[in-house]
């Protein structure tokens, strides 16, 4: 009956837990993204269990095949074909569905590339946004970096080396040249490396697309333009009105302080560039 969520290795085959293997042995049926792929996985592993395929292009019509397997009793053990499913992978649809059938699908926790880029990266751990891939026309993905340029943690991507290049030239320019930058190839295999500069380094160094999977990771904001990204456009918002309706610069940071608890020096400064716009 249950819905597993397998973690499966990165690159380097011993890199799956002893306990995912037990599930894939076990399941009645395995939901894989590529069936050849995982096929190797599996053979690798003396495994022989029934594989469907559920990819992006399927993963609307799998869902009700699958769930009738969950209500029929089966074990259903799905599996992406790097590291954790539905993360940029399929899947999303089918866990979200599984839940609304009243099935709380199963994790089986295992690798990563972001957490593994990460831990390893030297770049604080403590706060960070996986972001996956970056939409691949310039415009939005211009904008689209825009808007995460304040977040205060780590900014963690995953590219195509083709694609490598562009995103380093749209990250210097667009987040800033001076940011460290990690950039983390062909984890867990033989030619495993990380390379650390600034954006502007990385985009001379990476000017040809590189061999290999990449994770690009990217030091967050510092605290001082960081601080100023706290304001949500609710807040902006509310401080315009009160402007707008004539109470005075340091009275409406006042109270908006009050109301929100953000501190009363940011909301001046704030309602400071509001009143002179
Ligand atoms: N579900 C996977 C996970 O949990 O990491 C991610 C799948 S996504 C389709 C593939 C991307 O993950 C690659 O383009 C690359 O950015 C990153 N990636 C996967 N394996 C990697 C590795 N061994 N080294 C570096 N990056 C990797």
């Amino acid at each position: 009956m249950p819905l597993y969520l397998v973690f499966t290795p990165i690159g380097n085959l011993e890199d799956i837990t002893l306990r995912a293997l037990r599930v894939l042995r076990e399941a009645d049926l395995i939901a894989a993204e590529d069936t050849r792929h995982t096929g190797k996985l599996l053979a690798h592993y003396e495994i022989q269990r029934p594989l469907i395929s559920l990819h992006e292009h399927n993963e609307p019509v799998r869902l009700a095949q699958i769930l009738d397997r969950l209500r029929a009793g089966e074990h259903i053990a799905l599996v992406s074909d790097a590291g954790a499913p539905t993360i940029s992978d399929p899947g999303y649809l089918l866990v979200r569905a599984a839940i609304d059938a009243g099935f709380q699908p199963i994790p089986i926790p295992g690798p990563s590339a972001f957490l593994a880029a990460l831990t390893a990266s030297g770049l604080p751990t403590h706060r960070f946004l996986f972001l996956g891939f970056p939409p691949r026309k310039k415009q939005a993905r211009a904008q689209w970096l825009q808007r995460v340029r304040m977040e205060p943690g780590v900014l963690i991507f995953y590219e195509s080396p083709r694609r490598l290049p562009g995103l380093l030239a749209d990250i210097a320019q667009h987040v800033g040249p001076e940011r460290s930058v990690v950039v983390a190839r062909e984890l867990t295999k033989v030619h495993e490396s990380f390379w650390r500069g600034t954006a502007a380094q990385a985009v001379e160094v990476f000017a040809q697309a590189p061999k290999g999977e990449v994770v690009v990771l990217v030091e967050g904001a510092p605290a001082r333009e960081s601080s100023h990204q706290a304001l949500t456009p609710e807040v902006e918002a509310l401080l315009a009105r009160l402007l707008a309706g004539g109470t005075p610069v340091s009275e409406s940071a006042r109270l908006v302080a009050e109301a929100t608890g953000l501190p009363r020096r940011q909301l001046y400064q704030a309602a400071l560039r509001l009143f002179r716009e």
